[in-house]
């Protein structure tokens, strides 16, 4: 009898709801403490050091030295009374997660040996050099010439965990490329933020700013701890490779929005007192489909910020799960046969003035900016498809994608059907209708009163990996386990180079002669036409839109190294070049960490798949058989022969099966072992990724088919890992 897995089992059972309890009464009491923010701020440094910052900040002014002398002062003081000791740099490397390394505040006042005082300098604030030539580079930094340093973000605010102060940065080579996934955003959110605003003074010239906003819903899954303890596979890739489905799943849809469970409830409470404590505005807390699946959304924030909270909040859920015997699975897809999970980028534009520029005005020209900015996003959408799913692609997410749950392998945009009524409109009207002119040249292009309904009455079509909700976009392609950064960075960047385009155009026709109005409106009238192909808003799940969708020229390919090389495409190359995002080289070695990710994440898998199959399963399932051997040749000595083989006839029909699984699997174990030390000799990790697609991966769908056959087959008390029943409905 396999001890561990009842073991756990029955400690689950035992385990009980945690009691928490709020920091205080009210959440405005305790919001943001940990947080350096601006009200912290303004009582902690000089009216001059905030104005100086607010510069930085707001207007992208460089920093002086002198004032982060100032603040790193401030900082250290403030941070020192919520207890810390040390501060960190805190990175977001090209691998998943984030980094840091601690170091104390402590110094000798002088020489060695002299008193120890704290101290804080703004050259430690402003700018580090971790001795991070481990972090994958691409090949940018040789590790001889390991020099990359981290240099402080001050758009997004420090904190304090535990001891130690956080200080977000960028960490770049020596040489100047990005070896992270921030710095490239805040390229690419100061390229849309220059485009958009330049285009928002076409119709108000107030507009000075134009900040991209960012609303991610996290999903997750729960598995109790001790639980997944004995699942080597979850320990060691966060998903299952294998495991029979649960007669019961989803199928009842009595998860979704149904009441949360009591120990579940507990850490989302308390998941949220943490959320508060970091300024992260948590608000939306549910079930989600799958059984043991569960959401966290926040209110939307402008999208650098949006980002580091939700690596934050990664964190802080990962850490408080322990507290609560769970451990949080943010794997896109740790079982096979229900949902898995994603982190829906809710994505907007909005202006200085106050304007979300996806939200249909109430006057023509507001509809016209409105129509002038979702028109470009769906050209920008449609030229860069294969780079936006290139941003969102990763070895974990490809299970998710395409699978009857989540938006497929293909980029599409939905906009609902009175937003296509009204596209359609306006592509089969001329101008000269369109614009009317009357005493104040005001101009009307049919959509000057965009029903009121619109708004609540989007229609919700889940099947699109990029769909318009009322007032912005949702990216849902994205993967729950990812940084937000590189979808986003994809995404601003595509839209930030369309609008410079648009402006180019109009500009062209008004300097031919064209009116302002006219020239928007055939510039317009232009993009609806040429974006066309990406605009789908029939079922994404289904086999006819993978025809259609390749008639349509999108992209469609669906293996993940191939996928990855859109990012250096001519078109994106440009497209980041002309943002000043990346460059062609930091391009080429940014795709060189992605394959080489791939590879390990792939190799990994394999390992763990041989290795449970060879002294897990087999093992099990060869002792079942000689137990039914054993049960065989004793009813042969009791009974007669021919009434032996009756009573066990059953018996001899399942060690027949049993015998035919273990063969075939470790035949294609040991087959996905030689695939395995072919591909790992290829020297370029293109190609090597390539390999472990195209050669190794389909082994895990044989070896766990067979495997998954065993398990319905082999005495339950002997099966050591605990089966998709328990993983899914103890909590
Ligand atoms: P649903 O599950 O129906 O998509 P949720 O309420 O769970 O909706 O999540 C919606 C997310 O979108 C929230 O984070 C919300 O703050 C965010 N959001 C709402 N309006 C905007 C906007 N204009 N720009 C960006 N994000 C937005
Ligand atoms: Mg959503």
């Amino acid at each position: 009898m396999s001890s561990l897995r009842f073991n756990a089992v029955e400690e689950a059972f035992k385990k009980k709801a945690l009691e928490v309890s709020a920091p205080s009464k009210l959440t405005s009491d305790y919001y943001g403490k940990y947080v350096f923010n601006k009200a912290t701020m303004a009582k902690y440094l000089s009216k001059d050091t905030m104005k100086a910052l607010k510069n930085v900040t707001d207007k992208g002014a460089t920093l002086d030295l002198s004032i982060a002398d100032d603040v790193a002062a401030g900082m250290r003081m403030w941070a020192m009374e919520l207890g810390a000791t040390h501060y960190t740099h805190w990175f977001q490397p090209l691998t998943d997660g984030t980094a840091e390394k601690h170091d104390s505040f402590i110094d000798y006042e002088g020489a060695p040996g002299e008193a120890i005082i704290e101290d804080f300098s703004g050259k430690l604030l402003a700018q580090q050099e971790p001795d991070a030539s481990s972090f994958p580079s691409g090949g940018i930094r040789s590790t001889f010439e390991a020099r990359g340093y981290t240099a402080w973000d001050p758009s997004s605010p420090a904190f304090v965990v535990d001891d130690t102060l956080v200080i977000p940065t960028i960490f770049i080579s020596y040489t100047g490329e990005a070896l992270d996934l921030k710095a490239p955003l805040l390229k690419a959110l100061n390229a849309v933020d220059k485009a958009a605003t330049a285009v928002c003074q076409m119709f108000d010239p107030n507009v000075k700013k134009v900040v991209a906003y960012l609303g991610w819903e996290q999903e997750y899954f729960l598995v109790d701890e001790g639980l997944y303890a004995t699942r080597p596979d979850l320990l060691l890739t966060g998903r299952t490779l294998m495991g029979h489905e649960s007669a019961k799943n989803q199928q009842l849809e009595d998860h979704y929005f149904g009441s949360v469970p009591s120990r579940v409830a507990a850490y989302m409470k308390d998941i949220e007192f943490e959320a508060y404590k970091y300024g992260i505005p948590a608000k939306t807390r549910h079930n989600e489909v799958a059984p043991n699946q569960f959401e966290l959304a926040p209110i939307y924030g402008e999208c650098n910020l949006a980002v580091d909270q939700n690596l934050l909040m990664m964190s802080i859920m990962k850490r408080v799960a322990r507290r609560h015997g769970f451990r949080l699975l943010l794997h896109e897809k740790p079982f096979a046969g229900i949902n898995g999970s994603g982190k829906h980028n809710n994505w907007s534009l909005g202006t200085d003035t106050g304007v979300g520029l996806f939200t249909p005005g109430k006057t023509p020209e507001e509809n016209l900016l409105f129509v002038t900015i979702l028109t470009s996003t769906l050209m920008a959408v449609h030229k860069h498809n294969a780079l936006l799913k290139a941003s969102i692609m990763t070895a974990q997410n490809a299970h998710r994608l395409g699978a009857n749950e989540a938006p497929p392998a293909i980029v599409s945009a939905f906009l609902g059907s009175q937003l296509t009524a009204i596209l359609e409109k306006l592509e089969n009207s001329t101008s000269e209708e369109a614009i009317i002119v009357g005493a104040k040249k005001k101009l009307s292009l049919g959509i000057a009163h965009i029903p009121e309904v619109f708004l609540d009455n989007t229609d919700r079509n889940r099947t699109s990996p990029f769909a318009f909700t009322g007032n912005r976009f949702e990216f849902r392609a994205v993967g729950s386990s990812a940084n937000c950064s590189s979808a986003m960075t994809s995404l601003n960047a595509a839209v930030a180079a369309q609008l410079v385009e648009f402006k180019a155009e109009v500009d062209a026709k008004i300097a031919a002669g064209s009116t302002k109005e006219k020239a928007i409106f055939d510039v317009i009238k232009s993009y609806i036409k040429a974006s066309k192909a990406i605009r789908f808003d029939g079922n994404g799940y289904s086999e006819e839109w993978k025809a259609e969708a390749a008639k349509r020229g999108l992209d469609c390919e669906t293996s993940v190294p191939k996928i990855i090389e859109a990012y250096t495409s001519k078109s994106s190359i440009e497209l980041f070049k002309s943002t000043g995002v990346l460059t062609e080289v930091e391009l080429h070695a940014r795709n060189e960490v992605k394959w080489e990710t791939y590879v390990k994440k792939i190799q990994i898998e394999a390992r763990v798949l041989g290795d449970l199959a060879i002294n897990h399963i087999i093992p099990v399932a060869t002792r079942y058989q000689s137990l039914l051997l054993d049960n065989v040749y004793k009813t042969k000595a009791v009974f007669s022969v021919e009434k032996a083989d009756k009573i066990c006839a059953m018996d001899l029909s399942l060690i027949e099966e049993i015998a035919e699984h273990t063969s075939i699997i470790k035949k294609n174990v040991e087959d996905m072992v030689v695939a395995r030390k072919v591909a790992n000799v290829i020297e370029h990790e293109k190609d090597k990724a390539n390999a472990y697609h195209d050669n190794v991966l389909p082994y895990f769908d044989v070896i766990r088919y067979h495997i998954d056959k065993l398990e319905l087959i082999v005495d339950d008390e002997m099966w050591t890992l605990p089966k998709y029943r328990e993983l899914l409905f103890i909590r």
